[in-house]
């Protein structure tokens, strides 16, 4: 490999599918090691072993990040098995929308439980070492980049519990990021607009036809799209900062 991320080591969670699954092999691609990160072991053994067929290294990791022991192995096993740790994509999300009057309160808990506590947990376990690396060759930078959504810009019915998750995310970043400034460690935030995933099937079956059709005749992103914004933004030379970028599909409002 020849690539901007040689010799250095990525974490990315929620990569068994959709906008996880690209990223880490866009971060191969460049030459990063990468650790991916979420439940579902026969996915991550695919991804991983993809990688690695195409000269990448990979290692698959399988934990539930809303349980702060398992985020905080899965960091740690990364820098045993991989060495060091340079790039963290916190990307493991749950979208579970519907009027909030008739929300099963189970679904914020699911909700807050991993696009707010698992973020959280992974980001405290990874902090130090993302300092070292930030101290060290080859880049003497490094980077957190959080998934948020255009549902962390705009607030719309039928969105509350998300749009709450996903505006914590913009604003957690933005506080984090004036924080480990001084250490060079940046930290950025992507809001993707309507992505082509699995995100939409977690749904309850009475609302999908609804959620169907709000995104009906609209050509969405592909995953991969997201995963070259993320892609950039980790492979700027340590003079830049990237610190958001919103990325709609073409047609979407
Ligand atoms: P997917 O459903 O394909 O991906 C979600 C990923 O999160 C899966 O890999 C899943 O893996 C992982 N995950 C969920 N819960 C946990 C957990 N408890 N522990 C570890 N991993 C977990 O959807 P997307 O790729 O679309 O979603 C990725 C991110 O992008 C999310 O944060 C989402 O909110 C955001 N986003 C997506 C948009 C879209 O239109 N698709 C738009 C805007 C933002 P597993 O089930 O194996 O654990």
């Amino acid at each position: 490999m020849n690539g901007k991320l040689d010799g250095t080591v990525a974490l990315v969670t929620g990569a068994s599918s959709g906008i996880g699954e690209a990223t880490a092999r866009a971060l191969a691609r460049q030459g990063a090691a990468v650790a991916l990160v979420a439940r579902r072991r026969d996915r991550l053994e695919e991804v991983a072993e993809s990688i690695r067929s195409d000269g990448g290294t990979a290692l698959e990791i399988e934990a539930d990040i809303t349980d702060g022991t398992a985020a905080q192995g899965a960091v740690e096993r990364t820098v045993e098995a991989l060495g060091r740790l340079d790039t963290l994509v916190n990307n493991a999300g749950l979208m579970l929308i519907g009027p909030f009057a008739q929300a099963p309160a189970d679904e914020w808990d699911r909700m807050l439980a991993i696009n707010v506590q698992g973020l959280l947990r992974i980001t405290q376990a990874a902090q130090p070492h993302l300092v070292r690396a930030a101290e060290d060759t080859p880049r003497q930078v490094a980077d957190i980049v959080n998934i948020s959504s255009t549902a962390g810009r705009v607030a719309n019915a039928g969105n509350a519990v998300y749009s709450l998750t996903k505006f914590g995310v913009v604003a957690f970043t933005e506080a984090l990021r004036k924080e480990l400034l001084p250490q060079r460690v940046r930290v950025s935030v992507v809001e993707p607009g309507t992505v082509d995933t699995e995100l939409g099937t977690h749904v309850r079956a009475e609302l999908q036809e609804a959620i169907a059709r709000q995104t009906e005749g609209l050509e969405k992103l592909h995953p991969e799209d997201i995963a070259d914004a993320i892609a950039y933004i980790v492979t700027r030379d340590r003079r830049v900062a990237v610190n958001e970028m919103l990325v709609r599909a073409g047609a979407q409002t």
